[in-house]
């Protein structure tokens, strides 16, 4: 007989079968009304029997599909040996993990969280403690760009600009610059005596598959330097692979000094991280940054697992394959639906497609054909297929937005 304390029962097969009502979450997201049970690489098999092509991928999240094997070989493996810890003992698969996340980057340095928005929160703290640590405390302030997205936490809802999301919270966290997206000369004219870094997504997810030029980059890197700037970059959707580089700013040919990864790092596991030089970590020492969670085992060992697959020559080569294939298909479809369709942007296999309807609209048709895909900032329709995408679903993708625009050319009177 096994000595199970009271409450420590699993719930009988009779509860368990009950579905949620729903009405208890906060009611701070609009969800669609579909519950999925399964998942199978970009498929997606709904509790009400409906199977759907999955191109939102948890928003950039999954990029080896649902259920890719290795993967859950990796936690499965994990989960029988250890799940958690906490960071005041060594943890190997961590230690491997951060030297490989080295050894393909800029980075000398990881501090693993457990999202986004805490890669940025340490990203934010360490390019301010740099400056402290070199005797320059009141350059803690910092250029952003309109349409970034950095998190909802407090200081990332600052450092994100957005009013929608700072509204009704109290003070803004001070600090945050805000200039208009890819003005080199505004954000120039933003940085005083106070700036310490400059903040930005090489490749703008939420605010709408916005890219930044290559030669953006190199004229912000040369500036950061003359000025001894920091310059922090915001991977968290760009990073692992989506963009066809591991990370973005490779296309570049620029290396920043702190970079915040999360999203794809994980395969579908919440975790993240923030790199970064030595030099950008001076005054991150012992005590002054933590974190419960972050780095734990099971993230750890999904890590790994997740780079094995993606962070060799040839699956990055397929990337840009499969988006070559797939934004050709979409300029078909541009062509096709002019009333529709304004434009095809992004990079890699984070792509947008902007519309000439409200994104809403067509995301909501495309539902209607059972395909999934993520409304983003300026009008735009994210699509963000897994990055091992097969050929078979590029073509049902192609059929099901086809579909779906055909739809609404009807309804708007104007047949393809
Ligand atoms: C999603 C996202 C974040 C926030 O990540 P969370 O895990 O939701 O905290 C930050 N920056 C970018 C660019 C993102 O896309």
């Amino acid at each position: 007989m096994t000595t199970m304390t009271k409450g420590a029962t699993p719930a009988s097969p009779a509860s368990q079968a009950r579905r949620g009502s729903g009405s208890h979450f906060l009611p701070v997201f609009a969800r669609a009304d579909v519950a999925f049970e399964r998942g199978e690489g970009a498929w997606l098999f709904a509790e009400d029997g409906r199977k759907f092509l999955d191109f939102a991928g948890g928003i950039a999240v999954n990029v080896l599909g649902h259920s890719h094997p290795y993967l859950v070989e990796a936690l499965t493996q994990q989960a029988q040996k250890l799940w958690h810890v906490s960071n005041l003992y060594n943890i190997s698969e961590g230690a491997r993990l951060a030297d490989r996340l080295c050894e393909l980057t800029f980075a000398d340095k990881v501090f693993f969280t457990n999202s986004g928005a805490e890669a940025l929160e340490c990203a934010i703290k360490m390019a301010r403690k740099y400056h402290s640590a070199n005797g320059q405390p009141e350059r803690y302030r910092i250029v952003t760009f309109e349409g970034a997205f950095h998190g909802r936490t407090l200081a990332t809802i600052a450092a994100g600009g957005q009013k929608k999301y700072l509204d009704g919270f109290g003070p803004k966290v001070e600090g945050f610059d805000q200039v208009p997206f890819g003005d080199f000369d505004a954000m120039k004219a933003a940085v005083g005596p106070e700036t310490g870094a400059v903040l930005l997504e090489p490749v703008q997810g939420e605010g709408g598959t916005r890219v930044f030029s290559n030669d953006f980059l190199r004229k912000l890197r040369e500036f950061c330097d003359e000025k001894g700037l920091l310059l922090i970059l915001d991977e968290v959707q760009s990073g692992v692979g989506r963009t066809g580089k591991l990370f973005a700013h490779e296309w570049a040919g620029i290396t920043p000094d702190i970079m915040a990864i999360a999203k794809g790092i994980g395969g579908g596991f919440p975790m993240g991280a923030c790199l970064s030089t030595d030099k950008a970590s001076k005054g991150m020492t012992a005590g002054v940054h933590g974190t419960t969670f972050g780095g734990n085992p099971l993230a750890m060992a999904v890590g790994n697992a997740v780079l094995d697959v993606v962070a060799t020559p040839e699956f990055l080569e397929g990337v840009r394959a499969t988006a070559r294939d797939i934004t050709q298909r979409l300029a078909e479809l541009k062509d096709r639906y002019p009333d529709l369709i304004e434009e095809i942007r992004g990079s890699g296999l984070l792509i947008g497609i902007k519309t000439k309807i409200a994104n809403t609209d067509l995301v909501a048709a495309a539902r209607e054909q059972n395909f999934l895909s993520v409304p983003a900032g300026d009008n735009v329709v994210r699509l963000l297929p897994p990055l091992n995408i097969g050929e078979n679903e590029i073509r049902e993708a192609y059929q099901r937005l086809d579909a779906a625009l055909a739809s609404l050319s009807t309804k708007a009177g104007t047949p393809a």
